[in-house]
C-alpha cells in the first residue's frame, strides 16, 4: 500500500491526514486523526504522535476494506465460538476492584461504562 501523509500541529494537538492506496485495486482513501499533546490533567502524552499517525493509518485501511468481507469475517468468527458475550454487572451502585477498576468487586462482572 502507497502512503501519502500530511501532519499539521498547533499548540495544544497534532492532526494527521493520511492516503493509503490499495495498489491492486488503485482505491485510495484518506484516513484521518487528531490526538491532544496533553490530557486532561495538563500531563505531557509522549506517545502523541505515534497514536495520531496509527490512528489515521487504521482509519484509512479500515475503508478499503470491503463492508461484505468484514460483516463475513464476523459471521465466521461467531459460527467458529471465537465471539464471546460479556455478562455486565447488574449491581445498584457497582464497586470497582482496586486493581481492575473494570471489574465489579462483587458480583466479578464487566462495569459497563
Ligand atoms: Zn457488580
Amino acid at each position: 500500500m502507497a502512503t501519502t501523509e500530511i501532519v499539521k500541529k498547533d499548540s495544544s494537538s497534532i492532526f494527521r491526514l493520511l492516503d493509503k492506496e490499495d495498489e491492486k485495486t488503485g482505491q485510495k482513501m484518506e484516513g484521518v486523526s487528531q490526538c491532544p499533546f496533553y490530557d486532561e490533567k495538563g500531563s505531557q502524552d509522549h506517545f502523541a504522535r505515534t497514536k495520531a499517525h496509527s490512528k489515521a493509518e487504521r482509519n484509512a485501511i479500515r475503508k478499503l476494506i470491503p463492508e461484505y468481507l468484514i460483516t463475513q469475517f464476523i459471521k465466521d468468527a461467531e459460527e467458529q465460538g471465537k465471539v464471546k458475550k460479556i455478562d455486565f454487572c447488574q449491581c445498584h451502585t457497582p464497586r470497582p476492584e482496586p486493581l481492575a477498576k473494570e471489574i465489579c468487586s462483587t458480583c466479578h462482572k464487566v462495569i459497563k461504562q
